[in-house]
């Protein structure tokens, strides 16, 4: 076991050595080689095939400047990422982000995360991420729409449906898909649904697809939770953000009984004891991007914390769905405190690895964003075989697909966990068994 240890903190080393400055990658990775130690016990094999030197190592990185003009003809220059990190199991499939913090480190963390995401949903799909340092906040949908286009227009020769097949991530939902998709069009000639997934419904997009990242977490907690003879019943339920997954994990967990009484955004908290009313933040946030603070104008009962913390608000199960690190190890230790059984991640890498530690010291069901918000992906991948067979499903079919994926990726992390001596632990199940179907098809492609 030292041999091994020792391994996995010089490959750690070099990653931070050769990824200066890149912080949240270095944290991603740090988080999955912390589980591999077991694995190469098991599988030396995998060490001297240096496969996880090589999955540390992006496949293909490019970087390329994004030039578009406002609405009064001024010219801004923003800069565009796509991280093509791993093949190994399909195409690389991943979202966009447009997003001011967006830089390489934030992709490459972000695409990192995704191979072995996209591995735990069984299906054929390679990982990848991209995205722009470009603010899409307060520009209207002209702005949106000559950004998307001058961005398709270099991300275009680096993608196709068998090479490389972008989606959704913050900043970017239904509207930027669909400039991207007719930019793509137009520049290639050519009408493949296959290279973008989160397509509208009148274009080759899948039902659920919209709903499917909240209604994935909330299927997977759920899960968690009947391992353990409970359920969302009467819950007390705390969602971060207020955007696409936000929305849909409220959704689902009101159809499951629960009640969401908070959600945010950047600038503050909404607290609704009563249940938040979502119908009112789809239409504040979906349809007129509002902030979530005009809620209040329409509930009057319910309260606005400017630069609020969600977490300090006592509930049963916390549902981050806004972005990276927004649970510190303070408001872990808050929620615990408060009697919090339950974490699922809706958003990619929210808790910090202090925050992680808590909540596993403390021995409550903790689900981590590559397991517990792996039905987005999963549905981008149905959306792919629709296209592929130029079919379309219903709601209900692609809803079902959906949760029995959400119940395998489960019960693959759960058994996982118990396989390898950690049983309860859902970041080690879902690290090595996510990492395992990787390894073993790099193993079988050669030195490639
Ligand atoms: P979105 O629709 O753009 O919504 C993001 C929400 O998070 C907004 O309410 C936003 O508030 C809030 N937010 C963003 N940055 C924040 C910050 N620094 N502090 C506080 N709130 C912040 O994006 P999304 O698609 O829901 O994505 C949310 C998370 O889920 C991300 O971590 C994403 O990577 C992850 N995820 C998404 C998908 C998917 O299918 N969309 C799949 C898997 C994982 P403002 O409006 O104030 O910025």
């Amino acid at each position: 076991m030292p041999d091994v240890r020792e391994t996995i903190e010089t490959i750690y080393q070099q990653v931070i050595t050769r990824n200066p400055g890149e912080t949240e990658f270095h944290q991603a990775v740090n988080e999955v080689l912390e589980s591999l130690s077991v694995v190469l016990v098991k599988y030396p094999e995998y060490a001297d095939q240096r496969i996880i030197e090589r999955i540390c190592e992006p496949e293909r990185q490019i970087i390329f400047r994004v030039p578009w003009t406002d609405d009064k003809g001024d010219i801004h220059i923003n800069r565009g990422f796509r991280v093509e990190f791993n093949s190994a199991l399909g195409p690389y499939k991943g979202g966009l982000r447009f997003h001011p913090s967006v830089y390489l480190g934030i992709i490459k963390f972000l695409g990192f995360e995704q191979i072995f995401k996209n591995a735990l949903t069984g299906l054929p799909i390679g990982g990848g991420k991209g995205g722009s340092d470009f603010d899409p906040k307060g520009r209207s949908d002209g702005e949106i729409m000559r950004f998307c286009q001058s961005f398709m227009t270099e991300l275009y020769r680096h993608i196709g449906q068998y090479t490389d097949v972008p989606a959704g991530d913050i900043g970017v939902g239904g509207r930027e898909i669909g400039y991207m998709f007719g930019q793509y069009k137009r520049i290639t000639n050519r009408y493949e649904s296959g290279v973008l997934t989160g397509k509208g419904m009148c274009y080759g997009g899948s039902q659920v697809r919209t709903e499917a990242t909240g209604y994935g977490t909330v299927f997977f907690v759920d899960e968690m939770l009947k391992a353990h003879k409970d359920g969302f019943e009467g819950k007390r339920v705390l969602v971060s953000g207020s955007g696409n997954v936000a929305i849909y994990a409220t959704e689902k967990v009101h159809e499951l009984g629960g009640k969401v009484i908070a959600c945010s955004d950047s600038n503050g908290v909404i607290i609704d004891e009563k249940g938040i009313n979502l119908e009112l933040v789809q239409q504040l946030k979906e349809v007129e991007r509002r902030r979530i603070k005009d809620y209040t104008k329409y509930e009057t009962d319910a309260r606005y914390i400017e630069k609020g913390n969600i977490w300090d608000v006592p509930c049963d199960i916390a549902l981050p769905c806004a972005t990276q690190n927004e649970i510190n190890t303070k408001d872990a230790k808050t929620l615990v405190k408060n009697g919090c059984i339950a974490i699922g991640e809706g958003a990619n890498m929210p808790t910090s690895p202090g925050g992680i530690k808590v909540f596993q010291d403390a021995k409550i069901l903790y689900g981590p964003g590559k397991a517990a918000n792996a039905g987005g992906v999963a549905t981008s991948a149905l959306e792919m075989q629709q296209n592929a067979s130029r079919d379309s499903w219903t709601f209900e079919y692609t809803e079902e697909r959906l949760q029995q994926i959400m119940k395998n990726i489960h019960r693959d992390c759960f058994e996982t966990a118990e396989e390898f001596g950690e049983p309860g632990n859902y970041v080690m199940g879902a690290n090595v068994a996510g990492f395992i179907r990787v390894a073993d098809s790099m193993m079988a492609l050669g030195v490639v």
